[in-house]
Formats: C-alpha cells, structure tokens, sequence
C-alpha cells in the first residue's frame, strides 16, 4: 500500500489585523442571501450548524472536480492528488489544534470520536465499580457512550453538579474525581448554555490524581483558540461542521501513547498491516482507527474551513462575538416575561431563554415566520433540562457573521411572540 504524504505542510493562512468587517465577511458566506419566508434571514442556530464560507465551498468543488480518488490505494495521478490533499487536511487540522499528525484520528464528529474512546480506550480497562465522571451539561453524545460501555463491565456513569447561573460546581467536580475514576469527560463549552468551562484546570485536576481527561470540543473549536498540548488533554474532540466546514466529518485528538495501547474499533481496509485467515496485524495510528474509505472531501472542507477561522483570526472572532453576546443579553433582558438559563462570567455566544408567554417551539414557530432561524427543545442535553426544571429552551447562538441586525430581528420577532401570546 502505498502511503503518500505530502511535501510541505499546509501553511496556516495569516490571520488579518483590525476589527472585522462584517460587510466583506457576510459577503463570503453565499446562504445568507437566501430569503426565508419572504424575508431576511437572521441565522441564530450557529451552534447546531454554522454555514459555509465560499472557501470552503469552493474546496469541496474542486476536490471532486479536479483530485477526486481513492486515497492511499493507487499510485495513478488523481490518487496522488487526492492523497495528498486529505493528508494535507490532517497536517494543517493537527497543526489548528497544536497536535502532531500522527495524533489525528479522522472520523464523523464528535459523536463518533467519544464512541471510539468509549470503545477502544476505556472498555478494555473498566472494572466492576469504575466511575465515569461528566459535568451535569453534557451534550448526550458525551453521557450515553459511557452508558453503554460502563453497563458492560457493571461500572457507573456520575455527573458533577451545575449552579444556578449554569457554571460547573468546581469543587464538587474536584471532590467527585475519586479512586473510582477513570475518566473525567466534559465539555469545553456547554451547546445550551454558552458556558466555558475552566478545562485546563480540570485537566490538572484530573491529571494529579492520575486520571485521563476527554474534552468534548463541538461548540470550542469556532470561538475559541484551543491547543491540545498546552492543555495537557487525553482526548479532544471536535466537529467540521460547527466550524465552518462540511457536515459528517471531525476529529479526535488523542495523545500518541494512548492510541498506540488502544485496539482497533473497527475493522476493514486500510487499517490493517497484513491480513491472513490466522489473524491481522494493524496499520500505524492513527490509520489503526480508520477503517474503510474515509470523507475525503470532509478531510479537505474542514481543513479550508480552518483556513478560514485562521484568517479571521480567533481573537478576532472570539472579541466581535462577545460584543454581540453582551449586546443581546442586554436586549434580551429588556424583554418581560423572558428569562436567560445560562448566565456564567465566562460565555461563549449561546443565549438560551424561556418566555412565560409561550412555550418554547412556539416562540420557535413565530421567530422563524420572522426569518431568525434558532433551535428550540432539549439540546441533547435532557440532564441539564431537568436541573433548570425547564422542558426544552429557545436557543440563539452566533457566529462570525453575526451582527446587531441579526439580534434586533430576534428582538423584533420576540415582541411579536408577546404580542400574540402575552
Ligand atoms: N457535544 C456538543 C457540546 C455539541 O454541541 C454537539 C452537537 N450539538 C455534539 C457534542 C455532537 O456533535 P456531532 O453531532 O457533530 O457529532
């Protein structure tokens, strides 16, 4: 099998200095233009899926235009191309995240990188008794694979306590990480409630007393600059899609040593060494994980979606969302009836509410014959539901292209829903 790799890393793109421009940034991202209901869109549901740049639909055209292939498997032109060009994705997402290549596990998102932790890496070490230690807002996909694998072995899944404002409780977390523990799992920011969690703190945590951390970064990697090795973590995990980049592809960051004593999950073409009716033999990491044709061209839209992040920069992106975090609460606690869940000192750009007028996929229904397009119900994340005593929340969530025009609209529309059910 031939494996090529190609010549030169993908340089990251250099970031742009100064404020950003949203004029030229909305221009860039063709969806936004497309009428809803008649009207202008406001597109607040960032957090579920956030759109795509023309880069990055331009990437994906030209990968099937111009590279289409199998990769790894030929030794003709295209599959060069197409080699080289999905290796070239897992450089330049290994370098976005501060990892080395080797340590990137393709895969279809998040979900799927917990499943391959949850099978592969704590499985085999679960023992009758063991706990699983989560924060009390875990995105589903960050509980459930620990359920089915703790019930596997007669281990527990345990979750630390929220606070009212929505903050881990850290120090019933740090009290919860016991002998017991062999793995803290949790999220880099909450999808319902915006909050950012104080990571490389309960990597240390975890860490002094010898356990394995997994962050879930779904709703970080947009909004925040994350670097796996400054943080120390086991595992990072993170999506294409909430990052600008396809749906169905992502990431799991893993640190070398863990992949190289964890088995194989699947198993199939290309992550194998030598195959005989007697047994196999695996493939390096990370090619041991991944089994089968991968998303090729999900390797190359999420690697020109970074590109993109890159060279809006971060903090730049990161300063123009918090503005319009501040600016919405503002404007959302002028509304009566309305109130925030989700208010920590530290937030991304979620803002979660309930109105006593209106149930929330009411307001939903309203908002949309508006144009603002937001996610109402549980989020995947029925714990935290329950522990704000709320069935399900309306959710606004931004992203870079994002502006006051868009919240005032969701003002706008929310006054309507008093209007109509006050
Ligand atoms: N974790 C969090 C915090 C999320 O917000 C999401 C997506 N809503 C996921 C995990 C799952 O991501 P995916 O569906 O892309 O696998």
């Amino acid at each position: 099998m031939t494996r090529t790799m190609p010549a030169t890393p993908a340089r990251p793109a250099a970031a742009a200095a100064g404020p950003l421009d949203l004029a030229r940034v909305r221009a860039e991202f063709p969806i936004l233009a497309e009428p809803v209901r008649g009207g202008r869109l406001a597109y607040l549901d960032n957090a579920a899926t956030s759109q795509k740049p023309e880069s990055v639909l331009r990437a994906l055209d030209d990968y099937y235009r111009h590279k289409n292939s199998n990769v790894h498997r030929a030794v003709h032109d295209l599959a060069e191309r197409a080699t080289t060009a999905y290796e070239g994705a897992r450089d330049r997402i290994a370098a976005f995240l501060g990892a080395a290549r080797e340590e990137i596990v393709f895969t279809r998102g998040t979900t799927e990188s917990i499943n391959l932790v949850a099978y592969s890496h704590l499985l085999p070490l679960l023992q009758p008794g063991d706990e699983i230690l989560l924060t009390g807002m875990e995105h589903h996909s960050n509980i459930v694979p620990w359920q089915l694998v703790a019930a596997q072995k007669g281990a527990r899944v345990v979750a630390a306590p929220v606070t009212d404002r929505g903050e881990l409780d850290f120090e019933a977390w740090r009290r919860m990480l016991g002998e017991r523990t062999r793995l803290a799992a949790f999220n880099h920011v909450s999808n319902s409630l915006g909050t950012i969690n104080p990571v490389a703190a309960m990597v240390r945590e975890a860490h002094a007393r010898g356990i394995p951390a997994l962050v879930d970064g779904a709703q970080a990697i947009a909004h925040l600059a994350v670097d796996v090795r400054a943080l120390d973590v086991d595992f990072y995990a993170c999506s294409s899609h909430k990052a600008y980049g396809p749906t169905g592809f992502g990431a799991l960051y893993a640190k070398r040593r863990h992949l190289e004593a964890m088995a194989p999950w699947q198993g199939g073409g290309d992550m194998i060494r030598t195959v005989s009716f007697e047994g196999s033999t695996w493939n390096d990491v990370p090619y041991k994980f991944e089994a089968g044709t991968p998303d090729i061209a999900g390797a190359i839209g999420f690697a020109a979606a970074l590109d993109y992040i890159q060279a809006q920069g971060l903090e730049r992106i990161g300063a123009h969302e918090h503005a319009l975090l501040a600016e919405g609460t503002a404007r959302l606690e002028q509304i009566p009836g309305l109130r925030l869940i989700g208010t920590a000192a530290e937030k991304a750009g979620i803002l979660s509410f309930v109105m006593d007028c209106a149930h929330p996929q009411d307001v939903g229904t309203i908002l949309d014959q508006e144009g603002v397009a937001v996610r109402t119900g549980h989020h995947c994340t029925m714990p935290l539901m329950q522990r704000f005593a709320v069935p399900a929340t309306v959710r606004a969530s931004l992203a870079v292209y994002n502006g006051s025009d868009d919240l005032q609209q969701l003002e706008r529309a929310l006054h309507k829903v008093r209007r109509l059910f006050g």
